[in-house]
């Protein structure tokens, strides 16, 4: 008899799992339809013994101290600043477009604040930014929108920037000055040893037992448990009572060259050419020497595993329905990306997870042994 079944072991889940097993002694039994543990953010060693992401590049950055530190107890870190180049005209040029990004690409030697006016005349008066293109054009301008952001955005989420939420392109900043770092995150650092290693650590307790290639729907009247935490589809959980919640897909080709290196840094973006959206090379992310290296190349496509929860309105009302539902149902918590239907990054996903725990901990206070 568990006192909790957890569906999913990614982040959300794990974090859970962990928190309940330490904190309150609980008895935990998590499952996963996939191989391994880790879901989106798991690595392994590929035949060419290079550490790379089974799921497309994973890299860790949060402002959030109590997040870092917390899963600080499962691994150690390697500083690590991530940094993209975008193929724009034939020129591989940083993103987010900073002051060598419209240098390059116009042949100008613009100081910083030059650069300021510079996107002043060119962008575009808004009165309410709604939308994904609504930020870029406000921002830069119409000419740097089409050449960076709509192009990508199509190919990534099948629709048009301006059919999109504003959070979806503003998780990309635009900058005046030198800075060619993709987050400004306080903390960015990479686990030392992976990310597969770190879950381990995390879901290595007594009181958790670990059951892999299971599916939910297989066990959920064989098992008996007290209350469940569900982190998969939120839709899926319900049968899709108000119809299917849309989600984008990815397809990962994974590629191994007999070559030491093939870009000059860990990720390169194609907004205008190629039907994959970026590259990633491994070994800048890991730090590992290896006489070959590792690719992956994403392709976005509308079927396959959930992986984008597609932020626009109509879905936001939709997930309202089924979040509604969710709060009618007693004794089950639904987190992470899936179950929330938020386009959270890893960091926001613990932080949600930890707050589950502490609500759990005011719902269900444990009477301290006598
Ligand atoms: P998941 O990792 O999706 O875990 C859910 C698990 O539940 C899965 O393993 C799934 O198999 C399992 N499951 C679902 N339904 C069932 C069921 N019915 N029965 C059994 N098991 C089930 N974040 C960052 O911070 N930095 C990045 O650089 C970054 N890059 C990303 C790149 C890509 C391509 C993607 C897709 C995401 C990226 N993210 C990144 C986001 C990150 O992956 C997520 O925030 C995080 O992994 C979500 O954790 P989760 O536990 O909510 O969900
Ligand atoms: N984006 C873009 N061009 C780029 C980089 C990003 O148009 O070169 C847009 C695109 O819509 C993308 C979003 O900004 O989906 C968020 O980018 P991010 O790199 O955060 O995406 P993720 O790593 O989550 O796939």
């Amino acid at each position: 008899m568990f006192d909790w079944l957890i569906v999913g072991a990614g982040f959300a889940g794990s974090v859970l799992a962990e928190r309940l097993a330490t904190e309150r002694g609980d008895k935990v039994l998590v499952i996963d339809r996939r191989p391994h543990i880790g879901g989106n953010a798991y690595d392994r060693y590929d035949d060419a013994g290079i550490l790379m992401h089974q799921y497309g590049p994973h890299i860790f950055h949060t402002n959030s101290r109590q997040i870092f530190e917390h899963l600080s107890q499962f691994t150690e870190w390697r500083p690590y600043e991530h940094k993209v180049l975008a193929e724009v005209d034939g020129v591989l040029v940083p993103i987010p477009i900073n002051l060598d990004t419209v240098n390059t690409l116009y042949g100008l030697d613009l100081t910083s604040e030059e650069l300021e006016a510079w996107f002043a005349e060119r962008a575009e008066p808004v009165d309410e930014i709604r939308t994904s293109e609504d930020v870029v054009v406000s921002k830069v301008g119409r000419e740097l929108y089409e050449k960076f952001f709509r192009g990508y955005t199509r190919k990534q989420w099948g629709v048009d920037p301006s059919e999109l939420d504003k959070s979806v392109t503003a998780r990309v900043p635009t900058r005046t000055n030198r800075d060619d770092r993709y987050f400004g995150d306080e903390f960015q650092v990479m686990p030392l040893h992976g990310y597969t290693r770190m879950f381990e650590n995390m879901l290595n307790h007594p009181n958790i037992k670990v059951m892999l290639q299971t599916d939910f729907a297989e066990i959920r009247d064989e098992i008996a448990y007290d209350r469940l935490i569900f982190t998969g589809p939120i839709d899926e959980f319900f049968d899709f009572r108000f119809g299917k919640l849309p989600y984008r897909s990815l397809s990962f080709d994974h590629q191994t060259l007999d070559t030491e290196w093939h870009q000059p840094v860990a990720v390169v973006n194609y907004p205008q050419t190629q039907d994959y959206t970026r590259v990633t090379e491994y070994k800048h992310l890991t730090g590992q020497q290896s006489a070959r290296t590792t690719l992956t190349y994403e392709y976005p496509a509308d079927v396959g595993d959930p992986y984008y929860p597609i932020p626009r309105p109509e879905n936001a009302e939709l997930f309202k329905k089924y979040e509604a539902l969710a709060k009618e149902t007693p004794d089950v918590w639904f987190v992470g990306r899936l179950a929330t239907y938020r386009y959270y990054n890893m960091d926001q996903v613990v932080g949600q997870a930890l707050a589950t725990f502490r609500r759990i901990e005011e719902a269900h206070p444990k009477t301290p042994a006598v």
